[in-house]
C-alpha cells in the first residue's frame, strides 16, 4: 500500500493560508518531486507530512497509521525513527566532526558509540566523501557538506527521507552530483523520498512530480 496519504490538509499562518486542502499519494518506495513557485506552500506540506507542523485540517498517514492527531512526544518519536531529513543548508552541528554528524540519528536512536561511527563511517566512501571524517562542517565545501547531510538523513535507514531544496545552495553541477547520490542511495534501501524543490531538473531524478500552487496539490499539465 501507500507509505505516504494526505488527504485535504489545510494550515494556516495567522491570516495567510499556506496550504488550502492539499491531498497527496506516495506509494512505498516511491521517489517523488514536489514542484511549484515559491510561496505556493511546499515546505508547509513537507513540514506536515513530516510530522514538524500539525495542520489545521485533513489527515496524514504514514505506512497507514494516521499521524496528524499525535502529540507532540509522539509525532517526535516517529520523526527520530521513521524519517530522515535534508535541508537546504545541511545545518551540521558545526562543533561535531562530520562523522559524528553522520551518526547522531544512529546515537539518537540508542545505538552505542562505537557502532554508530562505524556505520557513520562507511557512508563516506559510498558518497565520494573518503578521507573526511574528521573534517568540521566549516572545513568542507557546500558540496561535500550537503553530502554529510544526506549520510545523516539516510543512515538510520529511515521508511522515508525528507528533503527540502537539498541542491538550493549548491552550483548546477554539484547540485546534480547530490541530487544522483540522494536518488540512488534512496532506492538502494528501498526509502520513500520526498524531496521539495523549485528547481526544474530534479524532476529528472523522480519517479513522479507534482505541484504545489496555492496551497493544493496538482498533476504537472505535461510530464
Ligand atoms: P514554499 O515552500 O512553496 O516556498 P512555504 O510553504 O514556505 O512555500 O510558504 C507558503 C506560505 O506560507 C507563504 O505565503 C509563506 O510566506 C507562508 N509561511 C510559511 N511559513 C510561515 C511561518 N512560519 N509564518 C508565517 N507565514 C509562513
Ligand atoms: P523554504 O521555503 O525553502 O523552507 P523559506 O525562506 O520560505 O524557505 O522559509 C524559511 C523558514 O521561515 C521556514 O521555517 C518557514 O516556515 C519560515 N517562513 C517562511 N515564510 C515566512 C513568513 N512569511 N513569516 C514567518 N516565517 C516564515
Amino acid at each position: 500500500g501507500p507509505m505516504i496519504e494526505a488527504r485535504e490538509v489545510a494550515l494556516s499562518f495567522g491570516e495567510t493560508p499556506a496550504l488550502r486542502g492539499a491531498t497527496l499519494t506516495v506509494d512505498a518506495g516511491e521517489v517523488l518531486a514536489v514542484m511549484g513557485p515559491s510561496g505556493s506552500g511546499k515546505s508547509t506540506l513537507l513540514h506536515c507530512l513530516a510530522g514538524i507542523l500539525v495542520p489545521d485540517a485533513g489527515e496524514i498517514h504514514i505506512a497507514g497509521r494516521r499521524v496528524d492527531t499525535l502529540d507532540e512526544s509522539a509525532r517526535s518519536a516517529l520523526r527520530r525513527d521513521e524519517f530522515g531529513f535534508v535541508f537546504q543548508f545541511g545545518q551540521l552541528v558545526p562543533e561535531l566532526t562530520a562523522v559524528e554528524n553522520v551518526a547522531l540519528p544512529l546515537l539518537l536512536a540508542g545505538t552505542r558509540r562505537r557502532a554508530a561511527v562505524a556505520e557513520a563511517s562507511g557512508w563516506f566512501g559510498r558518497l565520494d566523501l573518503e578521507g573526511l571524517q574528521q573534517r568540521r562542517s566549516g572545513e568542507l565545501s557546500g558540496g561535500q557538506a550537503q553530502r554529510v547531510a544526506l549520510a545523516r538523513g539516510l543512515v538510520a535507514r529511515p521508511r522515508v527521507l525528507f528533503a527540502d531544496e537539498p541542491t538550493g545552495s549548491l552550483d548546477s553541477l554539484t547540485g546534480e552530483h547530490v541530487l544522483d547520490l540522494l536518488v540512488a542511495s534512496a532506492r538502494e534501501q528501498g526509502t520513500t523520498v520526498v524531496v521539495v524543490t523549485h528547481e526544474a531538473r530534479v524532476a529528472a531524478y523522480a519517479d513522479r512530480e507534482v505541484i504545489v500552487r496555492d496551497g493544493k496539490v496538482t498533476a504537472p499539465v505535461l510530464s
